[in-house]
């Protein structure tokens, strides 16, 4: 009788209580093919560009905090200041002078102006604030459209950047 051998571990599963040396080829075969797709679907490869780095995210998470600061005290500051302005246009109204209207109209137009600002700086404040999200459920600094990691070097220029450099490119393209 042939004492056990260590070297023999568990069995492959299979139907057959001796698997032939095919068969055990075969399953070598196919758990090498199963590790190889493995890696294509986990790994790197798989995903174009480089990931972030902790320290990068760290830094990026840092700018988009003081960027997120900027823009609600700057929000604050118009809202506070909007309502003088709108009374203004209610008093020039009521006067009825031609050389009034001069007035009336270059204040509707500042305050139409402050609105217009006042939507494009909560628009980029919605974005930072996204992409502070994006930070926090690990989804950061990568293409929303393709996946690819967005480089660092457009991250730190736009910290709240949601597309690759090639996506934003196709995406200008197909706008105009
Ligand atoms: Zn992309």
């Amino acid at each position: 009788m042939a004492p056990k051998t260590v070297k023999h571990r568990a069995k492959p599963a299979s139907r057959s209580s001796r698997p032939t040396p095919r068969l055990a080829a075969r399953t070598a075969r196919k758990a090498a093919s199963v590790k190889a797709v493995r890696a294509v679907t986990v790994g790197r490869p798989a995903v174009k560009g480089k990931p972030l780095s902790r320290r990068e995210v760290t830094e990026l998470r840092q700018v988009l905090g003081q960027e997120r600061q900027r823009l609600m005290a700057e929000l604050e500051a118009m809202e506070e200041h909007t309502p003088e302005v709108e009374e203004q246009v209610g008093m020039d109204i009521g006067g009825g002078y031609d050389e009034d209207l001069a007035d009336v109209a270059s204040t509707t137009f500042e305050r139409e102006k402050s609105v217009a600002l006042e939507s494009s700086v909560q628009h980029v404040l919605t974005q930072v604030e996204e992409a502070l999200e994006r930070i926090e459920e690990g989804t950061y600094g990568r293409c929303l459209r393709c996946g690819n990691f967005i480089d660092y070097a457009r991250l730190k220029v736009l910290p709240y950047a949601t597309l690759c450099i090639r996506c934003k490119e196709l995406e200008e393209k197909t706008a105009r």
